[in-house]
């Protein structure tokens, strides 16, 4: 029986980074893997749509060449070459990875963990299973799709996240329960790709989490590219019929619409993975289906830790990753800051993308700030005229009148992902509405729409 000072459970973006950062501290780590080290994130979820979307993206762009003074013909998409390109990324950082953990010194075990009692797991593999004896346990089994009972779930004519990441065909249509961003990203893809796409949302808006501007110009854009949206309705029924699925839905005015489609993507959420790791047995607290975790991801029982997706929203790779480098700091005996919740950034990878940090109007006006707004039209932006994308976009930042404090900032452009993070930074770092507009970005970026923003506040924007 070997004995580590902390053995984690799941090898996803949480487990796997916890693993890695356990022994730089000088930890000994056992990472227990199932499957894949990598997770949902690498296999099934951030690299694999965010690789399809890449490639959907440029030919988008290549129809569009002559605008860029390029001459291009017969521009078609090889769906089976996107999947083959996705492949390739995967299988390469999969081994990034499997280079690391072993360049890094963790244990990796194959196979399924189970905790036994709070010092010991068992790694279960093929009718065998061995014991380990460690000081901590972290949880990071991570989610899988929720898929409700009683739907006809076949993996053929209707889908999870899961099995449309295998489809190599092109569905005449796909409608798609679930606005969020998984939803509207493979909308995004199908769509472009020729599908008759239609999207149901039962809030009044897609991307119910984010600011409700930013959701309701997504919309209008993806609606311009002729996907259809149906918010305020529900899921009532989904049949299988012979060449179709018939799925009925109920708007909220208690009317229903029948909805035809060659395929349905559940997009309605996931669940936290709780099963086959001996949790039930531990008597954990849960808040709902997840393990209830303090702010330093401590569950109910001491010395046993739940990180990542298992322990509750939001679902993010990036915040999973920090919470498992939070966890090994404090094993280790190590400062590192506590997490900031209010600025973890998100980011929808749709054309145009839509990143967010912070609050939004309507949580901060519902907290009783007495919110001061700015706001940019990114087609002011000279870099964004240049790129010849995302025109329709803006930015919207939300600060305390009284204070100036930053209280939250959205984006809807192209590749405004790659912006969010500094303005995480600036949050984390406490800068006021003044410091932003004061500092210096490089011209032309798209960057500069931060400081215009926030001159805006003042309603002193420089280039509206
Ligand atoms: P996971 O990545 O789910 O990993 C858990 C691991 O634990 C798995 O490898 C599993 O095999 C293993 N496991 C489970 N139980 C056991 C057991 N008992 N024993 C041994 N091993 C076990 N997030 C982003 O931040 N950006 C994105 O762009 C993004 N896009 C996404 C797109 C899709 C389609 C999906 C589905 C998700 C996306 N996410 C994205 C979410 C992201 O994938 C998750 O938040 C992230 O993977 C969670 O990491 P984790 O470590 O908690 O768990």
């Amino acid at each position: 029986m070997k004995t580590y000072d902390l053995l984690i459970i799941g090898g996803g973006p949480g487990g796997y980074v916890a693993a890695i950062k356990g022994t730089q501290l000088g930890l000994s780590v056992g990472l227990v893997e199932r499957d894949k080290v990598g997770g949902v994130c690498l296999h099934k979820g951030c690299i694999p749509t965010k690789a399809l979307i890449q490639s959907t993206h440029l030919y988008e762009l290549c129809k569009r060449s002559k605008e860029y003074g390029i001459v291009t013909e017969g521009v078609s998409a090889d769906f089976s070459a996107f999947h083959k390109r996705k492949r390739t990324i995967v299988t390469k950082l999969f081994s990034g990875i499997e280079h690391l953990l072993k360049k890094n010194k963790v244990d990796t075990l194959n196979g399924t963990g189970q905790i036994i009692s709070p010092d010991k797991v068992l790694v279960k593999e093929g009718g065998k299973s061995k014991g380990n004896i460690c000081k901590n346990i972290i949880v990071a089994t991570g989610s899988s799709p929720m898929v409700f009972d009683g739907l006809p779930y076949d993996q053929k004519s209707i889908l999870t996240s899961d099995d449309i990441l295998e489809l190599e065909e092109i569905p005449s249509s796909l409608l798609i329960i679930g606005g969020g961003a998984i939803g509207v990203e493979f909308a995004y893809v199908y769509n472009a790709l020729g599908s008759k796409v239609t999207v149901v949302e039962m809030m009044d808006e897609i991307l119910p989490t984010n600011d409700k501007d930013v959701g309701n110009a997504l919309r209008k854009s993806l609606t311009k590219k002729d996907i259809k949206f149906l918010t305020k309705t529900d899921l009532s029924l989904i049949e299988i019929k012979e060449n179709s699925v018939e799925t009925t839905v109920k708007k909220n005015d208690g009317n229903t619409e029948i909805l035809q489609s060659e395929k349905v993507l559940l997009a309605m959420g996931r669940k936290p993975e709780t099963k086959d790791s001996g949790l039930e047995e531990l008597n954990l607290e849960f808040n709902g289906r997840f393990i209830n975790v303090d702010e330093n991801m401590q569950t109910s029982q001491p010395g046993i830790y739940a990180i990542g997706d298992v322990s509750g929203p939001p679902l993010l790779a990036h915040l999973a990753s920090a919470q498992g480098m939070l966890v090994a700091h404090n094993i280790a005996d190590k400062d590192f800051p506590p997490i900031n919740n209010n600025t973890i950034p998100g980011v929808t990878y749709t054309n145009p993308q839509v990143a967010g940090v912070g609050m939004s109007q309507e949580a901060a006006e519902l907290e009783g700030y007495d919110v001061k707004i700015g706001r940019f039209p990114l087609m002011a932006n000279s870099k964004t005229q240049i790129i010849g994308e995302g025109e329709e976009g803006f930015i919207k930042v939300i600060t305390d009148a009284s204070s100036g404090e930053i209280l939250g900032v959205h984006l809807i452009g192209h590749e405004v992902g790659e912006l969010i993070g500094c303005m995480s930074l600036a949050m984390n770092l406490e800068a006021t509405n003044l410091e932003v507009s004061a500092n210096i970005f490089p011209h032309p970026t798209l960057s500069e729409v931060f400081a215009e923003a926030f001159h805006a506040v003042e309603g002193k924007a420089i280039h509206i």
